[in-house]
């Protein structure tokens, strides 16, 4: 592949932005500055630098970010900033996207990419992922209120239909794990008020059989690896 073409498909801008940074003398390949545009080099495990920073070619890009408090998964977001604030422009260039969403005030593991199939089949729901939270709760579980999340329960504005969680688990009175297989709007704050309570904090910290891992901090991301795409499933 052209060498222009390449920084184009990663996100460095237009094939013309990307011919200009070439023939500046300012894209290396292998440790050599490379400023002929039409160089071709083969892509397959290709690290290069753009003005100094170290880039490894992705065909497409597949991401994990630790969402943290106070950022909308949008790209024109109402009332804070962008998650894709928290990313380098060129993974935004290149068309990266959320799957599904979490809300501005709740924190964790959210998966990005461009990859449109990929997207859509970890977005649709169909693959029921189980999708665990750690949920921070203003008054104490009661009993009652952990069975009525495990039986299910009817949230306002979808009358006639019970959502249950896949599992409570109890870390002390006002915290608690659960994991829903859905993705409806709000879910876990409006399952917790439909069973009687209110949460104060959320954080989701496992997708499928993927946790967020410890060495990432709020606002950090990291491309996922084949090992972590094949957790997810
Ligand atoms: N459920 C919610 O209520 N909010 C989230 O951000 C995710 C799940």
């Amino acid at each position: 592949m052209q060498i222009a073409r390449l920084l184009q498909s990663q996100g460095f801008g237009s094939r013309k932005d990307c011919r200009l940074l070439v023939s500046a003398g300012l894209v290396t390949v292998h440790g050599s500055v490379i400023d002929n545009p039409t160089a071709e080099v083969d892509p397959a495990g290709l690290v290069f630098t753009v003005e100094g920073e170290e880039w490894a070619y992705h065909e497409k890009a597949y991401l994990m970010l630790y969402k943290p408090e106070g950022f909308e998964c949008s790209r024109a977001p109402k009332h804070h900033p962008s998650v894709f604030n928290l990313l380098p422009p060129q993974l935004g260039e290149r068309g990266v996207q959320t799957i599904g969403r979490l809300d501005h005030d709740t924190t964790g593991l959210i998966l990005l990419s461009d990859d449109g199939q990929f997207i859509h089949v970890w977005s649709s729901g169909k693959k029921q992922t189980p999708k665990r939270y750690r949920v921070t709760l203003k008054h104490g579980h009661t009993p009652e209120m952990l069975a009525a999340l495990r039986a299910g329960v009817e949230l306002v504005d979808e009358p006639g239909e019970l959502v249950a969680a896949m599992s409570v688990e109890l870390i002390d009175t006002h915290t608690i794990w659960m994991t829903i297989t859905q993705g409806k709007y709000h879910q876990v704050k409006r399952m917790v008020a439909a069973a009687g309570n209110r949460v104060e904090a959320l954080h989701r910290d496992r997708i499928g059989g993927l946790n967020l891992p410890a060495v990432l901090e709020p606002g950090d991301w990291a491309w996922l690896t084949e090992t972590h795409v094949a957790a997810l499933a």
